[in-house]
């Protein structure tokens, strides 16, 4: 078993899935698929079992991810999960790979942006759960930071998170 790629490095760009999977050399390589539109991203899988994930990017083809480019570093969201083969769960975070069951122990998280979490404290309210998702669309920012800000909030005795179907949503400590 090879070492687990930390980083997901975007080599290219193609029209169709074979011209995209030709850049992938290492674990952790990423190639879009881009006709039009932005298809999907194949990814050689991280863990290094060798297989190729195809993370769908087109809503009209079924569940998309989102992308994000900021910073020329790649962003996915919600996670990446495999139901078969390596069952490999990760998060793809400003170009990191964090790893959600396995190979935990390495993860690192991108820089803490101190002024997103008055942001965020600022859309939060007393009586209204609002989702991580929704304030990151709000601010125009990247799902993981928003939800990574609010836990902070939490932390500090500011806010709460639900838990369930809540999990994810947060509203400001009365
Ligand atoms: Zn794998």
């Amino acid at each position: 078993m090879s070492v687990p790629a930390r980083v997901l490095k975007l080599c290219g760009e193609g029209e169709y899935r074979d011209e995209a999977e030709a850049f992938l050399r290492a674990p952790g390589d990423a190639a879009l698929v881009h006709r039009g539109v932005m298809r999907s991203l194949v990814v050689r899988c991280p863990d290094g079992c060798g297989e190729t994930l195809i993370v769908n990017l087109d809503p009209r083809a079924g569940k998309a991810w989102w992308l994000d480019q900021r910073g020329g570093r790649v962003t996915l969201y919600p996670s990446v999960w495999r139901d078969a083969g390596c069952k490999s769960h990760f998060i793809v975070w400003r170009g990191k790979i964090i790893w959600c069951d396995r190979f935990e122990y390495g993860n690192e998280e991108p820089d803490y942006d101190a002024a997103l979490e008055a942001k965020v404290f600022g859309l939060l309210s007393p009586d209204e759960w609002r989702s991580g998702v929704s304030m990151a669309n709000t601010l125009d920012e990247i799902p993981w930071d928003v939800s990574r800000a609010a836990r902070r909030l939490v932390r500090l005795g500011n806010a709460v998170e639900g838990t369930g179907d809540r999990r994810d949503w947060f509203r400001r400590v009365r």
